[in-house]
């Protein structure tokens, strides 16, 4: 607390990013980062952007990039708004499209970074629970709602609705905003992009940072109807004219125009994934069926906060969320399989460990 400090800053309550802890030998598993590093195609770009054109300001709108986007998506150019990270894009929709008089309906458990920015920018919510298979329902979200936000596949229970699902949805919602948060979409999800021409409402963000393996890029995207993306725009240009530097739209066009190495990427966390999952299983964990490149998974007979203890102190980073209805359960982030293995060698042995009743 300071007297220097705006009102409103006294009462924040920011979000907790995982952490990017320093250690050696590390196997780092907790904020869903690719384990495969980007398309070299997207290094070289960003390479060759470094250079005296750096003077200059960048491109404002992005416009190749969006063109690129837009034509592996199947939609135009003026349909696509690009930001500094998805989260600065779902930092602008909330302020552009999601504070109504009516509140902003999104699941108990879901991205936890929704409630902070309803907090920030004035966004009355409604705080609908997942059904006890920790599923979203569609059906629950009633008539009192003046917008829709949940990500899809959802985080971090991994699971996804079908696109006839999110339809459903749509119809039943035809007059305020959905926002389907596609973080995850690539691992095995069906994208709702295409219900997109027929639901002028539909908003879908997707970000580079987790199946185009530049979290550290920070580019983020969302597609809509003309209308919604105008407002986008006017939001946009009242806060920063150019979100997106010269290197960020060098590299994430060329990360877009590389879609044989972005595909192979995916493939391999899927599988490692599977395998991953099979394996917890064999254990003794229950593992939520995940379409994401992440599993949420506890024990039935060890709680998950000793679990995570126990792997930090062998370097092995994953992320619990001390929150009612998820703190048994751990967030693993799908690494190599190779790291992976480091995971169910350490597992064995803490639970090992715990059963003799040592103190993990
Ligand atoms: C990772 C994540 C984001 C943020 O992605 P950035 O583009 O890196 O900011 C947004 N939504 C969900 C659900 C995420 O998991």
């Amino acid at each position: 607390m300071s007297r220097f400090w705006s009102p409103l800053v006294h009462d924040l309550k920011p979000y907790v990013a995982g952490e990017q802890p320093v250690m050696a030998d590390i196997v780092k598993l907790n904020t869903n980062e690719s384990p495969y590093g980007p398309s070299p195609r997207a290094l070289d770009a960003i390479q060759a952007a470094a250079g005296d054109a750096l003077r200059l300001y960048p491109e404002p709108t992005s416009l190749k990039l969006r063109e690129t986007i837009a034509k592996r998506e199947g939609v135009k150019a003026e349909q696509v708004f690009v930001g500094n990270s998805s989260d600065e894009v779902l930092a602008l929709v909330f302020q552009a499209l999601l504070k109504h008089e009516k509140p902003l309906a999104f699941p108990d458990v879901t991205y936890s970074f929704y409630p902070v920015w309803s907090q920030f920018f004035g966004v009355k919510t409604k705080i609908v629970p997942l059904d006890a298979q920790m599923r979203i329902d569609v059906s629950d979200y009633g008539p009192d709602c003046g917008a829709i936000i949940f990500a899809n596949p959802n985080a971090p229970t991994g699971m996804a609705l079908s696109r006839a699902e999110i339809e459903t949805l749509l119809q039943a919602h035809p007059d305020i905003p959905v926002v389907i948060d596609e973080a995850y979409v690539d691992f095995g999800a069906e994208s709702a992009i295409p219900l997109i021409a027929r639901h002028p409402n539909l908003l879908v963000t997707h970000t580079l940072s987790k199946s185009r393996a530049l979290a550290g890029l920070r580019v983020g995207l969302a597609i809509g109807s003309r209308e919604l993306i105008d407002a986008l725009e006017r939001v946009k240009d009242s806060f920063n004219s150019y979100p997106l530097d010269r290197l960020a739209q060098a590299g994430a066009i060329a990360a877009y125009e590389d879609e044989d190495w972005f595909r192979q990427s995916c493939a391999k966390v899927i599988a490692s994934r599977e395998r991953l999952t099979a394996e917890l299983q064999a254990l003794g964990f229950d593992v939520l069926p995940s379409k994401a490149n992440f599993v949420f998974a506890g024990h039935p007979a060890h709680k998950a906060a000793d679990i995570f203890k126990a792997l930090r102190e062998r370097a092995i980073i994953v992320r619990w969320f001390d929150k009612p209805r998820i703190s048994e359960r751990l967030r693993i982030s799908i690494g190599t399989d190779a790291e992976c293995d480091r995971l169910v060698a350490a597992l064995k042995e803490i639970l090992r460990w715990n059963e003799r009743g040592y103190h993990v």
